[in-house]
């Protein structure tokens, strides 16, 4: 190990990773610290599926980013568009029009090419067939705005961001927990750390925040998000508790964005309180969109077609929180079995299954059996009959005249066999955080920055509020993590920034 750093990125995750290679590039001598051992390094970033939300035209960005692309699969393929005024609306549209404007603009237009710059870094993509494309008339169409994912997932965008880190030289060490930042005359001098217990201090002229939300803190969580959300299980790392937040918030931060919010989704039930990195999405339950969810009352509570899963997954977790207990159940019939994920067959899924509804009821036990026949019966009457179900587009095909109307792929329950699936709150990050610029420099309460300080991915406050793009978090990440990594490395080394 080097003594002498240019720049410390805190964090082990995407926008460290991205960081740390972007510094690099520059020249800088580069320094990664992660809380976790190797083992579990690259936080939530692990276990993500690895999508990333890029403007894109089509096969022509594809082709940029994964050139063996088949004749086959380029035939067959309908990738849409997606343009860098549809990114903004859907920031804009799921966060209720309070994201940062110069924050999503610096991630809508950059996002493209920074996917490219990883893919110049070694990452490997593929396109995303089977989450986000379904068959329709003998040819794959995606849908939701998010065609590429990280060959490998998670694991593997990790795996090739270290292997492009160590290439390219940039020092890591495992087991270090940054506890805070030393503040010298001029600005930000390093980084104090606890490794196996034992305290020490690393100087640096600049340092990167990257170490995650506060998601995996049970006290804060209760604090922030609100009573109950102790609770909620956590889907990835177990160590992101907020330290970096805390460390900038300790030398004068300004603190940003929704604090009382994040991302939560309906996860398996009787989950374990942390992700499994051997099996990271096979908790999931995102099918919704194509039946209908109840509580232990045996009620509709939510519209599970008011969007196409990518716009709503991400804001139901927390409505499945406020219910009863905390749980519901997902329930389907034979007609859209075939459209859920292979998650909902895993190993370890909380499920029953029956020919009746009667006797499907009688097994899920902690639902009210009058109530749920009542609203399937309820339910199934007002579906719209007419209208053809199509699982790619917002159909249109919806109920009429419920209290709480379902507005898409509305088909009655009505083919056996019938399966419900238990589920509950799983939380995938916080959404408050720190103040930055558009070049990550973090900024203090009267929007000055703190001189040599700068933060990128899920500490950043300001992009997401209510709800989230689905794969905004990777490449806002990757996004902001590689400008870090540039400005942090040209203050260090007392250059011209690029941006400037
Ligand atoms: C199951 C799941 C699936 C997901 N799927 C997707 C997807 O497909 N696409 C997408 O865009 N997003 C997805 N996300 C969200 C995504 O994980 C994030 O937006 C992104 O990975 C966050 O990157 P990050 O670098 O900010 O944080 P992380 O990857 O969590 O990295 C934070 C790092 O900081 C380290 N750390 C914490 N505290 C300290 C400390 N005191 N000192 C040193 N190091 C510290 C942690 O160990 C970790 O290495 C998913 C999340 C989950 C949980």
């Amino acid at each position: 190990m080097d003594s002498v750093y240019d720049v410390i990125v805190v964090g082990g995750g995407n926008a460290a990773l991205c960081a740390a290679l972007s510094a690099r590039e520059r020249g800088a001598r580069v320094l990664v610290l992660e809380r976790a051992p190797e083992a579990a390094r690259g936080g939530n970033t692990a276990y993500t599926g690895g999508g990333f939300r890029m403007v894109h035209n089509g096969v022509e960005t594809v082709k940029l980013v994964v050139p063996d692309l088949s004749e086959g699969e380029i035939a067959n393929t309908d990738f849409g568009q997606y343009s860098a005024e549809n990114y903004l609306d859907d920031l804009g549209r799921v966060t209720q029009w309070y994201c940062d404007p110069d924050l999503a603009e610096t991630l809508v237009r950059n996002s493209t090419d920074t996917v490219q710059w990883l893919y110049g870094q070694g990452i490997r993509f593929v396109p995303r067939f089977g989450r986000y494309a379904f068959k329709h008339e003998g040819k794959f169409k995606f849908f939701g705005g998010t065609v590429v994912e990280a060959s490998g997932g998670g694991r593997g965008l990790v795996q090739s961001e270290y292997k492009a880190a160590e290439k390219h030289g940039v020092q890591i060490r495992y087991n270090a927990q940054a506890m805070g930042l030393i503040r010298e005359a001029g600005g930000v001098g390093g980084v104090r750390i606890v490794v196996k217990g034992v305290e020490e201090e690393i100087r640096a002229r600049a340092v990167v925040l990257a170490a995650g939300g506060f998601q995996a803190n049970r006290e804060w969580r209760t604090r922030y998000l609100g009573p109950g959300w102790d609770m909620a299980k956590v889907r990835g790392t177990r160590y992101n508790t907020g330290d970096g937040i805390r460390m900038a918030l300790d030398i004068g931060a300004q603190a940003y964005g929704q604090w009382s919010g994040c991302h939560a989704v309906s996860w398996e039930r009787y989950a374990p309180d942390f992700g499994d990195i051997e099996r990271p999405i096979t908790l999931s339950r995102n099918g919704y969109p194509f039946g209908i969810m109840v509580n232990g009352e045996g009620k509709r509570f939510v519209d599970e077609g008011a969007d196409l899963r990518n716009y709503t997954y991400a804001k139901y977790g927390r409505v499945v929180l406020g219910q009863p207990g905390s749980y519901a159940w997902h329930i389907f019939d034979a007609q859209v079995d075939h459209l859920l994920h292979e998650e909902y067959r895993s190993k370890g899924t909380t499920k029953v299954h029956a020919d009746t509804l009667e006797e499907l009821v009688a097994r899920m036990e902690d639902v009210v059996p009058g109530e749920f026949l009542e609203t399937i019966r309820e339910f199934n009457a007002a579906v719209k009959r007419d209208a053809p179900f199509s699982p790619n587009v917002k159909d249109g095909k919806c109920t009429t005249g419920l209290a709480i109307n379902k507005s898409n792929w509305a088909n009655a329950i009505e083919k056996p066999p019938f399966t419900a699936y238990a589920v509950t709150c799983g939380i995938t990050f916080t959404f408050g955080g720190l103040k930055i610029d558009t070049t990550t420099r973090v900024l203090d309460i009267a929007d000055e920055p703190l001189p040599g300080l700068y933060a990128a991915g899920e500490l950043v406050g300001g992009l997401f509020y209510y709800n989230y793009p689905g794969s905004s978090g990777l490449m806002a990440g990757s996004v902001f993590g590689r400008i870090a990594g540039r400005e942090a490395a040209a203050y260090a080394l007392g250059v011209r920034s690029a941006a400037a």
